[in-house]
């Protein structure tokens, strides 16, 4: 069906962060197919965890107890403030449980008048038929109405305007730490503490989107942590499988003791496969000191994209994010700066705001990321806008390789 806009090249193989394209091509990936192939391509933990759950049980389904689920649940609990897991297949699903445990845990708790959520402007949350109301987004609704109800929005990172939204029928609140398809846009350390502090004022439930974020994107196995403050539940995906399709929702005991047996399912969810390919991921981002280099990664290769942004201001006027969820914002077309970069052989994802996001594998090297920015900077040469003053250029600082 014609729901993509798909840009004209094939890959045939990766290795690390490099795709290598059909037609001889070869790409440096900080684009992780959307913040998702945490670990890069053929990495070896990973495929050799994947080919041996294959050959020895794909799928058995929630019939039957799954060792491989159970524990990458005690993992994920015992590295977060959760106490349970539900595992699923992608973002949507777990924002569709996380909406769904809410509403359920309000139910039991004698207040079914409280169904409904408060969601952020330029947020994003999937695109089944809730989450596209969860979103919000005129563009992503347009012709597909009535909306599902039940979803309030306020403008993101504004505490009094969240406060004003809550009304009797308030179950909870779902933001994302860090806005990734609105453009890499970071909710300040005091907006998150509120959000706990608001919550907890009218016995609110409160949720962190975590499908991009999380999963040690920025430098914490969960963005929420760099504001110390505890959820009441997170939904996760893209990162957590590295590329093989699996979604969570982690929620502690006020909210997970609600979805007794038979209110929610999922026939694939969890399988041993899935959950294999979770463990693997884990294997790596837990590891000790992989996230305190993440971190560092991170921030050298923002150093640079700061020195970038100066020396190109025709092209670019800011960097945003942690760790390794960055974004750049334009000053041209951000589609302009990402066909260059596709020029120059720099896979990057565009945004919102007109942003073009650097969302490489966890694993980049501090070499591959200079290798990046020397990309970045010949790409931002062929989108110079024709009239821009010479003199700009003759004074802009050449970003350290
Ligand atoms: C990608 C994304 C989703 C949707 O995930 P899918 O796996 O595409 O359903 C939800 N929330 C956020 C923050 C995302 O980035």
């Amino acid at each position: 069906m014609p729901n993509y806009n798909r840009m004209d090249i094939a890959f045939d193989h990766g290795e690390g962060a490099w795709l290598f394209a059909r037609d001889g091509r070869r790409f440096l990936d900080f684009g992780a197919g959307i913040a998702t192939s945490s670990l890069g391509h053929g990495h070896p933990g990973l495929t050799r965890a994947i080919a041996e759950q294959a050959a020895r049980v794909m799928h058995v389904s929630n019939l039957y107890r799954v060792p491989q689920a159970e524990q990458l649940a005690e993992r994920l609990t015992a590295a977060s403030f959760a106490d349970s897991v539900f595992f699923c297949n992608s973002g949507a699903e777990a924002n569709e449980a996380l909406v769904k445990a809410f509403r359920k845990t309000m139910a039991d708790e004698g207040k079914p008048e409280r169904y409904r959520i408060i969601c952020a402007d330029g947020a994003f949350h999937g695109r089944t038929l809730a989450m596209i109301s969860a979103t919000g987004n005129a563009k992503y609704l347009a012709g597909f109405g009535p909306a599902v109800e039940g979803f309030d929005h306020v403008p993101f990172n504004n505490l009094n305007a969240l406060r004003a939204a809550i009304t009797p029928e308030t179950a909870g609140i779902l933001v994302e730490p860090i806005q990734g398809e609105g453009g890499i846009r970071p909710a300040q350390i005091e907006y998150l503490r509120g959000l706990r502090a608001a919550a907890d004022e009218f016995s609110l439930l409160l949720g962190f989107d975590e499908v991009q974020c999380g999963m040690g994107r920025t430098g914490r196995l969960f963005a929420h942590e760099w504001a110390e403050v505890t959820p009441d539940a997170v939904s996760t995906a893209k990162g957590i499988g590295g590329g093989f399709p699996l979604g969570a929702l982690l929620a502690n005991e006020r909210v997970a003791q609600h979805l007794v047996p038979g209110t929610h399912g999922t026939t694939y969810g969890g399988s041993p496969l899935a959950c294999a390919a979770g463990n693997a991921v884990l294997d790596v981002v837990l590891a000790p000191g992989f996230l305190d280099q993440l971190r560092a990664t991170g921030a050298r290769l923002r150093a640079q994209l700061e020195r970038l942004v100066a020396a190109e201001p025709t092209v670019f006027s800011a960097v945003r994010g942690q760790g390794l969820m960055l974004g750049l914002v334009c000053a041209v077309p951000n589609t302009e700066v990402q066909s260059a970069c596709l020029t120059e052989g720099l896979l990057v994802v565009a945004a919102g705001e007109n942003v073009i996001r650097l969302v490489p594998p966890l694993i980049i090297s501090d070499a591959e990321c200079d290798e990046a920015v020397a990309r970045l900077h010949a790409a931002a040469k062929r989108c110079r806008p024709a009239m821009a003053p010479a003199a700009t250029r003759m004074t802009a600082k050449v970003p350290a390789k």
